[in-house]
């Protein structure tokens, strides 16, 4: 099953405490139209800015470990979170995901 947090919700703390060996995908948000980036005719990029700041990350990794203000973050078993992006592409973190986790 997969459960989302946004900004400093209270129930990630317990959701990573029990689910050790599940996974993390950190999604920027984006607050302000004004951090989207835009073409020659001002047109936003969505899927440029999902498709630039998502990253796949073990809920055992430093980097999910703390308390941020300014991600989503969609957490579950490592199949059903990159089946859930339908084939986009889903970066792994380059520190806590060297190792295929699934080799
Ligand atoms: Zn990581």
């Amino acid at each position: 099953m997969l459960s989302w947090f946004t900004g400093d919700a209270r129930g990630y703390g317990t959701w990573l405490a029990g689910h050790p060996d599940e996974f993390v995908v950190l999604i920027d948000r984006v607050a302000r139209l004004a951090d989207i980036p835009t073409d020659a005719a001002g047109r936003p990029h969505l899927a440029v800015a999902v498709r630039t700041h998502r990253v796949l990350h073990r809920a055992s990794g430093a980097e999910v470990a703390g308390p941020t203000a300014d991600h989503l973050r969609i957490c579950g078993p490592h199949d059903e979170l990159v089946a859930s992006f339908e084939g986009e592409d889903l970066p792994r973190c380059d520190r806590c995901l060297r190792v295929d986790p699934t080799a």
